[in-house]
Parts: C-alpha cells; sequence; structure tokens
C-alpha cells in the first residue's frame, strides 16, 4: 500500500504529539511491507513567522496533493494580539474548508483503565463506545441570511440543510455503523423545528438502503441527557452541526482527558485528521504532553483514508494494553497512583509502538500457522 501523508504539526505541543503518531505510522509501514510518505508541511503560528500566512499556498497545494493530511495542533499567544483572520486558528479553518470534509467523526470510548478519570461513575461509563458522525458543512453555522443588526437591536442565523446534505452525511453514518455494533441514533429536535424534520424524514429514507443497521430518532434535549445517563446504549450518533458540536464535547467526558481523544473529517477532496486537543502552551516543551490522542488519530486515518482496519486496530488495541499495564502521562495519572508509571510523551509513544510490535508480530505467527 502506497500513501502520501501531509503533516501539519503546527505549534506548541502539536510537533510533540505528531512525532509519535508519525512514528507509529511509520512502524505500521515497515511490519506491513508498506510505502507510506511523509511530507511535512508548516500551518497556523510557525507558518506565520516563517512565510506570514497561516496557511501557505505551498501547504494547501502540498495537501490537495496528498491522499490524507494529518494535523497537530494550532495557536501560539505571540499572534493573540493579530485580528481572528490573520492568526494561526484560521489557517486551521482555511485547510478544513479547502479539504472540504462534511463528516465529522469524534469517538467517545470509556477505556476500564481510565475510569477514574471521568466525572462519571464507573458503572455509568463502562462499555461505553461512541461514534459521532457529525455534519460539518451546514446548518446554522453556515446558513444564511445571518447578521447582528446593532441599530435595531435584533440578530439572527438560518438553520438550512438540503436533502441531499443531510442523505451524504446519513450514509457515511450508516456505512459505519455496519461495521460496527449496527445501530445509528439520529439526534434532532422534529418536534419544533422544520429543518429537523427534513433530517429525520430524509435519515430514514436512507436507513432503508441498511436494512441490518437500526435506526432510532432522538430528540437532542433528552439525547443530552441519555448521553451522561446510559452511554453504553449508543453506537454510531448522527447530528447535525450545532448539535454535533455541542453533543461531542458532552461525550467527551465519558474519556476523560482531551489528551485521549482522536477525530477524523471525511468526504472531501482529501480526508483530514486531528486530535481534539490545541497546542497547549501551558505544557508545551515539558514532555508532559499525552501522545494519545494523536496516535489514535493515526489509527482513524489507516481505517479511513487506506483500508487498514487490521493496523488500525492493533494501534489501538496497544493503547489499550500500555494503559491497562498502568503507563500514564500527567493528564491520566488519577486513582490509584501505587499502581501507575508516570511517562514523558516520548515514552509513551515507545511504549505504544512495543505493544504494537507485539500485537502483530502475534498476528503474524497466527497468519504462517
Ligand atoms: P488546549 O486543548 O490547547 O488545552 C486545554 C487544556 O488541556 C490545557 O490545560 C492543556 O494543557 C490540556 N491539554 C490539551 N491537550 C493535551 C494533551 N495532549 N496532553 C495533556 N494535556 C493536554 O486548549 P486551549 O488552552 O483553550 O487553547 C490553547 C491554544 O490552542 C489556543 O491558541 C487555541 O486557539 C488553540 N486550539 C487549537 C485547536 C486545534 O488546533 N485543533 C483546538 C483547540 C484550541
Amino acid at each position: 500500500m502506497r500513501l502520501k501523508i501531509a503533516i501539519l504539526a503546527g505549534d506548541g505541543i502539536g510537533p510533540e504529539v505528531t512525532n509519535e503518531a508519525v512514528n507509529i505510522l511509520k512502524a505500521v509501514a515497515e511490519f506491513g511491507g508498506h510505502d507510506f510518505t511523509f511530507v511535512p508541511l508548516l500551518l497556523g503560528g510557525v507558518a506565520i513567522t516563517a512565510t506570514g500566512s497561516p496557511l501557505p499556498t505551498a501547504t494547501l497545494d502540498a495537501c490537495l496533493e496528498s491522499d490524507a493530511v494529518l494535523l497537530g495542533a494550532v495557536g501560539d499567544k505571540k499572534f493573540d494580539a493579530l485580528t481572528p483572520d490573520k492568526r494561526p486558528e484560521s489557517g486551521l479553518l482555511q485547510i478544513r474548508h479547502a479539504l472540504g470534509g462534511f463528516a465529522n467523526l469524534r469517538p467517545s470510548i470509556a477505556y476500564p483503565a481510565l475510569s477514574a478519570n471521568s466525572p462519571l461513575r464507573p458503572e455509568v461509563t463502562e462499555g461505553a463506545d461512541i461514534l459521532f458522525v457529525r455534519e460539518l458543512l451546514g446548518g446554522l453555522y453556515f446558513g444564511s441570511p445571518r447578521e447582528w443588526n446593532k441599530s435595531t437591536g435584533e440578530a439572527w442565523n438560518t438553520m438550512r440543510y438540503t436533502k441531499s446534505e443531510v442523505a451524504r452525511v446519513a450514509r457515511v453514518a450508516f456505512e459505519l455503523a455496519s461495521k460496527r455494533r449496527r445501530k445509528v441514533t439520529s439526534v434532532d429536535k422534529a418536534n419544533v423545528l422544520e429543518v429537523s424534520q427534513l433530517w429525520r424524514a430524509t435519515v430514514t429514507e436512507v436507513a432503508k438502503d441498511y436494512p441490518a443497521v437500526t435506526l432510532e430518532h432522538q430528540l437532542v434535549d433528552s439525547m443530552a441527557m441519555h448521553l451522561m445517563n446510559i452511554p453504553r446504549n449508543f453506537d454510531v450518533v448522527l447530528t447535525e452541526n450545532l448539535f454535533g458540536d455541542i453533543l461531542s464535547d458532552e461525550a467527551s467526558i465519558i474519556t476523560g482527558s482531551l489528551g485521549m481523544l482522536p477525530s477524523a473529517t471525511i468526504g472531501g477532496t482529501v480526508n483530514l485528521y486531528e486530535p481534539v486537543h490545541g497546542s497547549a502552551p501551558d505544557i508545551a516543551g515539558t514532555g508532559k504532553a499525552n501522545p494519545l490522542g494523536a496516535i489514535l488519530t493515526a489509527a482513524m486515518l489507516l481505517r479511513h483514508s487506506a483500508n487498514l482496519e487490521e493496523d488500525a486496530a492493533a494501534i489501538e488495541s496497544a493503547v489499550r494494553t500500555v494503559l491497562a499495564d498502568g503507563h500514564r502521562t500527567a493528564d491520566i495519572a488519577r486513582g490509584n497512583t501505587a499502581s501507575q508509571h508516570l511517562v514523558s510523551t516520548t515514552e509513551m509513544g515507545k511504549l505504544v509502538h512495543q505493544a504494537l510490535a507485539q500485537s502483530i508480530d502475534q498476528r503474524q505467527s497466527m497468519h504462517a500457522v
């Protein structure tokens, strides 16, 4: 398998965690005899310093020519005085827009070894493994008309969707559910909003093409409650843009640390993979950054851009092994500290590498039998 991966490490802890994710991808390439090429590119504050632009044309062009884009994080206090369109974060918004992905995937998983990290009780989070599929290019954030009329003291936004926009993201959710526990929960506010009625009717229509997948509809307000009450009841959760933004953040507390959360944005010209966290200037350069979110993001890249499901699952399993063995970066070191070993960013990366090598070795010897 040949894969050209654009690497946008960015600012702060971005390069630190991305480096560990790239090491894991290199290991997968080596073990599997794949030909992965990594193309380092500038984005964010480092790009402003080098070129004056948060998203240089050379970066954008190279991303569009690659098979996948792996991003670290952007943001640097040094540029806080600049107008929003000139700041590092605007490079991120521009690249997301240019790559055109419409389906944002965010897993929320309760790792047994981290059950003390969630503010929810372990018996509530136990077994939770949810994949959010959030529509990313439509809805309230992009609909027009939109205005804040300061002279009349009114402001308005428009929640707008077309049937085809809903259908394409619904298909992504059903396809993914087909390979998981075969359940889609579609979230809307169909008791009040016409746009939600279109959403519900369209999702119901798409569901007919996936008879093996169970579809349920939930109103967003009760969904917010059910997510915290019985998270294990959900498999794939399909939502529009605003509801997905809120619910996926809410569900992140199931895992318990921002440093553990991966994401993927698919469906556009080139898929974009990024951990959920930012550049964490408070811990940059200290070796405290948790690289597991970035490493799990690399697993998503292999799953969604290379169809290397076994390797993606092997990375995820290696992360579980390392956590179960008690290894912790500072952000996830809680609960019974006697059974935990505090490790740095690079040590955590090496531990995942070792666990991955072992599991791939086992897999290869099983295939050889
Ligand atoms: P943040 O995600 O950078 O940090 C929030 C808190 O979580 C901090 O205490 C940080 O130390 C901790 N944290 C984050 N990632 C961690 C990791 N991998 N391991 C251990 N701890 C981790 O959010 P913020 O502080 O609000 O923003 C800092 C900068 O990042 C800002 O410039 C912001 O605009 C930018 N930002 C970028 C992205 C992105 O690139 N996708 C996302 C959010 C924020």
